[in-house]
């Protein structure tokens, strides 16, 4: 019982720095991009990491979920998620 109580503190604590990361990462990212290109909200970004991208500060694809839902265009180089 004590080991599912640790690793739950574990869990709720991971997510929570997970959020922290990525809302950091979103915002960075935002800054990055052309008004036109980005999102409406920091939460529509999706970060590939299925293809290199040598235009992304990730290194790889980054999307708009919102307006982009099939993925279909990289907000730095253009390409699909599915090539
Ligand atoms: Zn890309």
């Amino acid at each position: 019982m004590k080991d599912v109580k640790e690793l739950w503190m574990v869990l709720v604590f991971l997510r929570a720095r997970k959020r922290e990361v990525e809302g950091r990462l979103q915002e960075a990212i935002i800054n990055l991009l052309p008004e036109d290109k980005q999102p409406e909200m920091p939460w529509d970004l999706f970060f590939g990491t299925a293809w290199d991208c040598p235009t992304s500060p990730t290194s790889h694809c980054v999307y708009d979920r919102r307006k982009d839902l099939a993925l279909d265009r990289c907000l730095f180089c253009g390409d699909p998620a599915e090539r």
